[in-house]
C-alpha cells in the first residue's frame, strides 16, 4: 500500500510518519517511509537544486518540471520497488503538494501540473492522510525548527492560509482517498486517529 501525508508547513507530518511507522512495525508489516521532494538519491539532488539558493533561480514552470523530474525518479527508483515487494510505502508529501505549491503559489498552474503529473507520474496513493492544522499555529512550529536549506518556509501566514484551504478543497476533489485528521491536538491524540485510520484501511 501506498499512503501519503499531507498539509502545511509544520503540521506535523514527519513526527506522525514516524509515530505511524513504529505502530506498523510493531503489527509486523515492513514500511519504507520516504519523503518529496526527494527520496532517492537522485531526487535529493534535484531537492538541493529547488529548495536551495535563490528562489527566483527557476521560473514556475521550470520549477514544476524539476519537482516532476524528482518524482518520476523517486517513483521508479523507490516507492515502486518497495510496493512491488510487499512493502507499505509511507511519504511525507507527494503529487498533491505539488498541487498545491507549484499549482497555487505563483499564479494558477493547476492544469500544467496536472497534464505533466498524467504524462509522467500516472500513480496515486491508496490513502492519503491530511494534516489539518490553523496556519498560524503551523508557521510558528515550522519556523521554530526552519534549517537554512528551507527557503519555503519564507512562506508568509497569507499564503499558509491559502494552502490550509486548498488540501481542505483538495481532499474533496480526491474524496475517496483522502482523509482529513484535525492536527491541532496534542501529538498522542493525532497519533491514536491516523494508526486508527490506517489499520482500518489495511484490514
Ligand atoms: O515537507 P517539508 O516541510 O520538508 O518541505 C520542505 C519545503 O518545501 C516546505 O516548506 C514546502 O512548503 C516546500 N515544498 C514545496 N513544494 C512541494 C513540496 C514541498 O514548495 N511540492
Amino acid at each position: 500500500r501506498f499512503i501519503t501525508f499531507e498539509g502545511i508547513d509544520g503540521s506535523g507530518k514527519s513526527t506522525q510518519i514516524k509515530r505511524l511507522a513504529e505502530h506498523l512495525a510493531g503489527r509486523g508489516y515492513d514500511v519504507v517511509v520516504t519523503r518529496e521532494p526527494g527520496g532517492s538519491p537522485g531526487a535529493e539532488e534535484i531537492r538541493a537544486l529547488v529548495l536551495q539558493g535563490d528562489p527566483d533561480r527557476w521560473s514556475a514552470e521550470t520549477e514544476i518540471l524539476l519537482f516532476t523530474a524528482a518524482r518520476r525518479d523517486h517513483l521508479e527508483r523507490t516507492i515502486l520497488p518497495a510496493l512491488a515487494a510487499g512493502k507499505i510505502v509511507l511519504c511525507d508529501r507527494f503529487a498533491d503538494s505539488t498541487r498545491m505549491y507549484q499549482g497555487l503559489s505563483r499564479g494558477n498552474l493547476r492544469a500544467l501540473v496536472d497534464q505533466l503529473h498524467d504524462l509522467m507520474i500516472g500513480h496515486e496513493p491508496d490513502l492519503t492522510v491530511l494534516i489539518d492544522m490553523d496556519p498560524a499555529l503551523g508557521l510558528t512550529r515550522a519556523l521554530s525548527r526552519r534549517t537554512a536549506d528551507e527557503r519555503f518556509e519564507a512562506f508568509g501566514e497569507d499564503l499558509q492560509t491559502a494552502m490550509r484551504q486548498g488540501f481542505l478543497d483538495l481532499a474533496e476533489e480526491f474524496a475517496d482517498r483522502f482523509r482529513v485528521i484535525d492536527g491541532g491536538r496534542d501529538m498522542d491524540a493525532v497519533a491514536a486517529d491516523i494508526a486508527t485510520l490506517v489499520d482500518g484501511a489495511l484490514a
